[in-house]
C-alpha cells in the first residue's frame, strides 16, 4: 500500500468556482490564471476543469504550448511577457498573448518582421514590480499601435486590492492613462474582482478564487460562495501517550501539561505542510478539529488526539480542505492558502474526484 497521504483535487468545484466568479463579472471576460501549475493543482487538470473560461493565463511559454496542443483554442497571455527575443516568435507561432512590460519588449516587438500578436501593454501604477511608468505608458502603447497586426489590451496590476484603500489610488492612474484609447482593459485579480466592481473592465484574471481559496484576510472562501478544491488527507499512522512533562517531536517544543494522546501523522515539510505551523495549527481527524503539537517534521505531524479516544491507527486526517478551509491553517502558520496550496510537493499523490 502506498502511504496514505493524498491531494484530491475537486473538479466539480474549480468550475463552480469559475461560475462564482463569471456571476460577480457577469460583463467581463475571464482570463483564468493558471500558473504555478494551476497553484498547485496540475495545469492540464485546471484547464480542463475551466475549459469554458475565455482565457488563460500562466508565465512559461512551455505551459502555454502544452495548452494549445492540448487543443485549448483561447487566448493565452504570458503574465511576465517574453524572457527573450526569440519567445516572440514561439508566440506568434501559437497564437499567444503577452504581457509588453520594458523598453526592450518594444525593441523586440519592433525588429521582428510584422507578425500577428496580442499584447497586454502594462502600466505601473503602484506595485512597482513590472510595467511601464505612467510617464512612459503612453510612448509604449503609441510604438504597439503603429505595429501592423497587433492588438492591444491595456493592463494593470494592483498591489493593495485586498484592502478598501487599496484600489482608487492606481485605478485613477491607470484610468488617467487609457482614457486616450479606445482599447480593451484588464485590471482585476481576485480581490478586485470582489471588492471593486469599477475595475472589472473587459478581462478579470481570477487565480486563488477557482482555486477556492480566499484573497482577503477578514472574508471567508465560503462567505464568498468558493469551494475548496484541494484536500490534502493523510492518516494516523502510530499513536503515543505521553505523561506529563514529556515531549514530542524534534527541539521538544511541546511539553505535555497533563497526560496526552498524540497520534503521528503521515505527512511533512516535504509533503509541503508549512515547517513553521505552531503549535494549535487546525487539523481534522475523524472529522473532528484538533490541534497541531510539536514541530513539524519532514515526512510527520503531531497531533493531540487526547479528546477524541475513539480515533487510533488509520483514523483519517484532513490537513486542509474540506471542513478546514486552508485559509485557517495559513493564517494560523503566519502565511497565505496561494503559499500552501502551491507548496505541495511532487511526492503528493494527485487524485480527482468529481465534486
Ligand atoms: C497571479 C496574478 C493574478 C491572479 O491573482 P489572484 O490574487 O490569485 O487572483 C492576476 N494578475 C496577475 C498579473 C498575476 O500575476
Amino acid at each position: 500500500m502506498p502511504r496514505p497521504i493524498r491531494a484530491e483535487i475537486a473538479l466539480g468545484a474549480l468550475s463552480a468556482n469559475l461560475e462564482v466568479v463569471r456571476n460577480c463579472a457577469p460583463r467581463s471576460k475571464v482570463l483564468s490564471v493558471i500558473k504555478a501549475n494551476a497553484y498547485g493543482h496540475g495545469l492540464m487538470r485546471a484547464a480542463h476543469a475551466l475549459r469554458a473560461s475565455d482565457g488563460f493565463a500562466v508565465l512559461d511559454l512551455n505551459d502555454a504550448v502544452l495548452l494549445r496542443e492540448q487543443g485549448f483554442k483561447q487566448p493565452i497571455l504570458l503574465l511576465e511577457g517574453a524572457f527573450h527575443a526569440g519567445d516572440l516568435n514561439a508566440a506568434a507561432a501559437y497564437s499567444l498573448s503577452v504581457v509588453i512590460h520594458r523598453g526592450d519588449h518594444l525593441r523586440w516587438m519592433e525588429v521582428a518582421d510584422p507578425r500577428p500578436l496580442n499584447v497586454f501593454v502594462k502600466a505601473n501604477t503602484g506595485m512597482n514590480r513590472l510595467g511601464f511608468s505612467p510617464s512612459d505608458f503612453p510612448d509604449a502603447v503609441d510604438r504597439m499601435s503603429a505595429l501592423p497586426n497587433v492588438e492591444i489590451t491595456l493592463m494593470t496590476h494592483f498591489s493593495r486590492a485586498d484592502e478598501p484603500a487599496g484600489i482608487d489610488a492606481p485605478l485613477q492612474t491607470f484610468e488617467a492613462l487609457a482614457s486616450a484609447y479606445a482599447l480593451p482593459r484588464s485590471l482585476a485579480n481576485s480581490a478586485a474582482i470582489f471588492s471593486a466592481p469599477q475595475t472589472h473592465a473587459d478581462w478579470v484574471r481570477p487565480g486563488i478564487a477557482l482555486y477556492g481559496s480566499s484573497p482577503f484576510a477578514t472574508r471567508s472562501a465560503s462567505a464568498l460562495g468558493l469551494k475548496p478544491v484541494m484536500t490534502l488527507r493523510s492518516e494516523v499512522i502510530a499513536v503515543q501517550t505521553l505523561a506529563v512533562g514529556e515531549t514530542v517531536g524534534y527541539g521538544a517544543r511541546f511539553r505535555a501539561e497533563r497526560p496526552t494522546r498524540v497520534g503521528v501523522v503521515a505527512c511533512g515539510y516535504a509533503d509541503g505542510y508549512p515547517r513553521h505551523a505552531p503549535d494549535g495549527t487546525p487539523v481534522l481527524v475523524s472529522g473532528e478539529r484538533t490541534r497541531l503539537v510539536g514541530r513539524v517534521s519532514m515526512d510527520m505531524l503531531c497531533v493531540d488526539l487526547t479528546g477524541q479516544p475513539g480515533s487510533g491507527i488509520g483514523a483519517p486526517v484532513v490537513l486542509w480542505g474540506d471542513g478546514l478551509p486552508v485559509d485557517e491553517v495559513a493564517g494560523a502558520a503566519g502565511t497565505i492558502g496561494y503559499e500552501l496550496l502551491c507548496a505541495v510537493m511532487p511526492r503528493v499523490p494527485m487524485v480527482e474526484r468529481d465534486a
